[in-house]
């Protein structure tokens, strides 16, 4: 595997182990299947709870019987799930960062014995209700709200382009406290099997098949007060999770385009053309170098993040820069391995035109490239050019 500066070097005896169980779960149990399941729009779910098992979900959290390993592991992690798929990525981010990280830091009591065990095992999914069909980039200006009733709240409202909301055993859906002067957004715990809730899933994707992707619609659904996230008011309990998740798509997109590059360099040494193998050639091997040199410093980039996320330092606009950086380097090498396997490169047999078609999701959600842009933008400047 390319680890052209020799970083795993410096693995602990855990981050270690995590790899490499990572990594025989993905060639035994996904690898084989993977690409039936994109063409198929299907999700391996028969491997949820293993996935759970194996510690994949939120493993950088402590107590509720979670691993609490370095954030290092947590990365590697999300690097060899998405090497394979950044779907099978995008169910650990989903269920760890999205859900269950929101829960752990601002849910009660109550609300973490109920969830977080049975999230850590992958016997109960969840799903990040943010984004709306009106309201993707600009999320604060959502229109899924809730009303004051009784014991609790009366939500109503859609939310679209939710990952595993087809699946899921309950939302945590950011709406808008009609209640409480200003409007301010809240977190609600909403199972999916309370009357009024719809989850239909979203069909003809052309990026991310191997992802169940929905919609969540909220008609009059109450409720109880206990199921409100008690911990954070306002956007930035949505903009802390994804903060987390974004950590875990930079360190996830090097994966991909490692993969790819690994893909690419394996053909052009057993192809042949012209009476020898295409990676002889002079312009296959400058593009050989070019892959390798930017999944390197990419992977540079994500390792000092995490060397600044341990210490408590890491701010969100240098996320901001990295998942920015990392998902286009990772999408634009796809991109040139597809290219190396010449015809056989556009078929499922082959990885890299299944991930360039992921990335395309990839460099979209969770902050597009352009809002990335114009996040750090403002960090250089001070000045948000958002509007
Ligand atoms: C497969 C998939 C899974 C997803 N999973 C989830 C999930 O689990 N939960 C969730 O809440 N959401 C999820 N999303 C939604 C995702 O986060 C949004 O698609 C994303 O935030 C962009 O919103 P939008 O699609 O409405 O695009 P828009 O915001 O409408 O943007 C359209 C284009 O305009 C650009 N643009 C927007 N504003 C500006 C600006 N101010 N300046 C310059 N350019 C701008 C954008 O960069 C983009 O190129 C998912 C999306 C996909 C495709």
């Amino acid at each position: 595997m390319l680890d052209y500066v020799d970083l795993e070097a410096d693995l602990d005896a855990e981050e270690r182990l995590i790899r490499d169980t990572a990594r025989e779960f993905v060639e035994e149990k996904v690898r084989p299947d993977i690409g039936d399941h994109w063409i198929e729009g299907t999700f391996p779910t028969e491997l949820i709870e293993e996935m759970g098992e194996l510690g994949f979900y939120a493993p950088n959290l402590d107590g509720y019987d979670l691993p609490n390993v370095s954030e290092t592991a947590y990365g590697i992690l999300m690097q060899e799930l998405e090497a394979c798929d950044s779907g099978l990525r995008s169910m650990a981010s989903v269920q760890g960062a999205l859900v269950m990280y929101p829960i752990h830091s601002y849910g009660s009591e109550a609300q973490k014995d109920k969830w977080l065990e049975a999230m850590g095992r992958g016997e109960k999914i969840g799903c990040f209700g943010l984004t709306e069909p009106n309201h993707g980039s600009n999320a604060s200006a959502m229109e899924t709200h809730a009303e004051a009733d009784g014991d609790g709240y009366v939500l109503n409202g859609t939310k679209t382009w939710i990952t595993n909301s087809p699946l899921a055993d309950v939302a945590v859906v950011w709406a808008k406290d009609h209640t409480s002067e200003d409007n301010p957004v809240r977190g609600f715990l909403v199972e999916t099997d309370r009357d009024g809730v719809e989850t239909p899933k979203i069909d003809e994707k052309l990026s991310l098949r191997a992802s169940i992707t929905g919609q969540i619609e909220l008609s009059n659904v109450h409720v109880p007060e206990e199921n409100v996230l008690p911990g954070v008011e306002g956007m930035k309990g949505p903009l802390s999770c994804l903060t987390q998740a974004r950590f875990g798509i930079a360190w996830g997109a090097v994966g991909a385009a490692r993969n790819c590059f690994e893909t690419a360099r394996e053909y052009a040494t057993d192809r042949d053309q012209f009476g020898k193998p295409i990676g002889s050639f002079q312009l296959q091997q400058e593009k050989l170098a070019e892959m390798a040199t930017q999944i390197t410093t990419s992977q540079l980039l994500v390792h000092r993040l995490t060397e600044l996320k341990e210490r408590g330092d890491l701010r969100p606009e240098q996320v901001s820069m990295a998942k920015r950086n990392n998902v286009r380097m990772a999408r634009d090498q796809s991109r040139i391995a597809r290219e190396m396997l010449g015809g056989n490169g556009i078929t499922a047999d082959y990885s890299p035109m299944r991930h360039m078609a992921n990335l395309e999701t990839v460099y979209t959600y969770e902050g597009t490239h352009d809002i990335h842009s114009l996040i750090v933008g403002h960090d250089l400047t001070g000045i948000p050019a958002f509007q």
